[in-house]
């Protein structure tokens, strides 16, 4: 399933190669735990564990895409590594993505391991849904709690518009699997575009509400030169009211612990989530960073500024020391926040959304 067309390769502008200092730094945070300068604790991780997938979505990729060389992208025993020193840390919450984290060949041999990971509480992913036919059962089996599956259409001619490449049928049978093999609080992902799918919205959560399915619509991000977006952006506030006309939607106070925000059809227990990083900013409470699978580490998913562990962890392959400070001192560049702007056409980050993982 791996794409191995060499391609030049996008890099991030703003990349330190960082080197740790074995100083403590300026941060003060009790042992064992992340804290950014903001005073937020950091207990969620995103680790992307491929830029590769097997779909080319529109607002994610560009066509012609261009992934990286195998050296450049972290082993899997480096993503372990990673991953366990941040648990380490205090992280008690693991997103899997990518890319398609199901296309990277092996990918169980991580999830396993990740699964049975002492103090890890919550290991999910963010999957297109393509391979859950085959995969659903040995994540479940893996110890994988939940799963989003991005579904932006119900509709195979629009799905492989949308997708460039993507075949509906096979996630819908993918979302089935992940349902039959045991998983509960599935999520589906839909990002809004006015005039791609909006026409959809209604029949999306119907679809959600009939399978017990969570649901959340994703207001479209500047992530990577991508153009049109300024066409396509629509706000969550205008989703909710396209929603209403049709569903009586009760505000409801439950948090995932992501950045979404929930609503409820009465007697009904899909939850109707709306992610709104333009109209919503949801920084004050951020608990999160973001793993790229070339083991940069973005400490925001809205702004350019990384630290490159990849070359702290081929340095010192036998001591996780020097990673477990590099992590520590990221702490420091965490900034405030991202300052999206609904100024879509520009892309505000260069780097695109299979990059950096969503
Ligand atoms: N391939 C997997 C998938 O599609 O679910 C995981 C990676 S994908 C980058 C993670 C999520 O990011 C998906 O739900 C996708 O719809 C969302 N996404 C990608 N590009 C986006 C953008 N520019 N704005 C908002 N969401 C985006
Ligand atoms: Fe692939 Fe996910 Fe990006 Fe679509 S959104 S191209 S499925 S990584």
């Amino acid at each position: 399933m791996q794409n191995d067309t060499p391609k030049p390769h996008q890099t991030p502008d703003a990349l330190s190669h960082f080197k740790p200092s074995l100083a403590t730094g300026e941060l003060n945070h009790p042992a064992g735990t992340l804290v950014d300068k903001y005073g937020r604790r950091i207990t969620y991780v995103r680790l992307s564990i491929t830029d590769r997938c097997d779909f080319r979505c529109s607002y994610c990729m560009a066509e012609e895409m261009t992934f990286l060389p195998r050296h450049q992208v972290m082993s899997l025993e480096e993503c372990w590594r990673v991953a366990a020193v941040f648990v380490g840390l205090g992280v008690n919450k693991l997103r899997i993505t990518g890319g398609e984290p199901l296309v990277r060949k092996e990918a169980m041999w991580l999830i396993e391991r990740l699964g049975a990971l002492p103090g890890l509480e919550q290991l999910v992913m963010t999957t297109n849904g393509s391979q859950l036919t085959r995969f659903a059962a040995p994540l479940k089996a893996a110890g994988v709690k939940r799963l989003n599956i991005s579904l932006d259409t119900l509709k195979p001619d629009r799905f492989r518009a949308i997708t460039r490449i993507g075949d509906l049928g096979k996630v819908i049978t993918g979302i089935a699997a992940a349902q039959a093999a045991g998983f509960r609080r599935t999520k589906l992902n839909v990002v809004a575009m006015r005039g791609v799918n909006d026409d959809e919205f209604v029949d999306l959560v119907q679809f959600a509400v009939d399978r017990a399915l969570d649901i959340s619509f994703i207001e479209e991000m500047p992530l990577g030169e991508i153009h049109g977006r300024n066409n396509t952006y629509i706000s969550s506030a205008e989703t909710r009211d396209i929603l209403s006309a049709r569903f009586e939607l009760l505000p409801s106070s439950e948090l995932s612990g992501g950045p979404a925000r929930y609503w409820r059809i009465p007697g009904n227990e899909s939850r109707i989530g709306f992610i709104s990083p333009h109209s919503h900013n949801f920084c004050d409470t951020c608990n999160r960073v973001r793993i790229t699978a070339q083991g940069e580490l973005y400490p925001c998913l809205g702004q350019n500024d990384a630290i490159n562990l990849l070359p702290v962890l081929r340095e010192f392959p036998h001591d996780d020391a020097p990673l477990r400070q590099a992590i520590i001192e990221s702490m420091g560049i965490k900034p405030f926040g991202h300052d999206f702007t609904q100024q879509m056409e520009a892309p505000q980050v260069v780097r695109f959304m299979s990059m950096t993982g969503g």
